[in-house]
């Protein structure tokens, strides 16, 4: 991942026709979790209309409780990709928390016949599962978004990807979405993207920032802007150029992190925003 030395050109890949750089920025807004066709379709039509390219769709959900919400799993798939493919998707961040969810998105993909990629997510709580990390490695065709385990070090995160690319595959996008805090911080973790400076300083790694995850609500502060706006802008800012945010056409019917999940009428006054805020840096 570049720590030991490489030029600052080398940052990034190129994928399904997209360029994960230093320079491009790509908003990966969508459904932390699937849940329905008419939401994905909702989503990825209001994706469509802004032009955007990339979303997130979480088809097997990794939750804190049994009782929660798992996610649809293998059998979302074949709908999901079909309306990738009516809307124009190019890339799908998809968090896999087992092997054998990598072969069923390929076949699925396959099964498809449309020109919609993948980009296989590692979520924090598996930040350090060795044998995932390794399988993602030794399969060359989809790209790696690792997500920082929210209890370690910055260092063992960074040493997950290694395990990653050691095992042949580089194309990895480091993400930031914040650490677990005991301090009683009003937001749902400890927002962390002050490390992206610090993760391009030590790596040659494209960095991602998750202000869903980070600060866990959509509500607005008295200047009428989200927090989660705000700390977009601390991102792009600092150098990230990926964002993974959540979406949903209707929080409140969300079965997965409602509280945290923009509605499709902010989405375009986000892509706004962050295109403002990365022409000024
Ligand atoms: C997610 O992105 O859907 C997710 C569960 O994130 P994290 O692993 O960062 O909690």
């Amino acid at each position: 991942i570049g720590r030991h030395g490489g030029k600052r050109e080398t940052v990034g890949f190129e994928y399904n026709g997209v360029t994960f750089d230093e320079r491009s920025v790509h908003l990966f807004a969508g459904l932390c979790a699937v849940d329905t066709h008419e939401s994905v379709d909702a989503m990825m039509a209001a994706l469509a209309r802004c032009g955007i390219r990339t979303t997130r769709m979480g088809a097997y959900k990794p939750r804190t409780s049994p009782y929660e919400f798992q996610g649809l799993g293998a059998a979302c798939l074949p709908w999901v990709f079909e309306l990738a493919g009516k809307h124009g998707i190019q890339v799908v961040a998809m968090e896999v928390t087992n092997p054998r969810h990598i072969d069923e998105i390929r076949s699925a993909l396959e099964a498809s016949g449309n020109a919609t990629g993948v980009m296989l997510q590692v979520g924090t709580r598996n930040a350090q599962n060795f044998e995932l990390l390794k399988q993602l490695g030794q399969q060359r065709v989809f790209p790696v978004l690792f997500k920082r385990g929210m209890g370690i070090t910055l260092e063992e995160s960074l040493n997950a990807c290694e395990y990653v690319a050691s095992e042949g595959n580089p194309k990895i996008v480091f993400c930031l979405r914040g650490v677990k805090s005991h301090l009683g911080d009003p937001h749902r973790n400890m927002v962390d993207f002050a490390h992206v400076p610090v993760v391009r300083r030590l790596t040659r790694l494209p960095v991602c920032v998750d202000p869903s995850h980070a600060v866990g609500r959509s509500d607005a502060g008295p200047d009428g802007m989200p927090d989660i706006f705000h700390c977009i802008g601390q991102g792009l800012i600092a150098g990230a150029s990926m964002v993974l945010v959540d979406f949903h056409p209707h929080p409140e019917l969300a079965l997965c992190d409602g509280p945290q999940a923009l509605r499709l009428e902010q989405l375009a006054a986000l892509q706004r925003y962050a295109q403002i805020v990365r022409e000024a840096y």
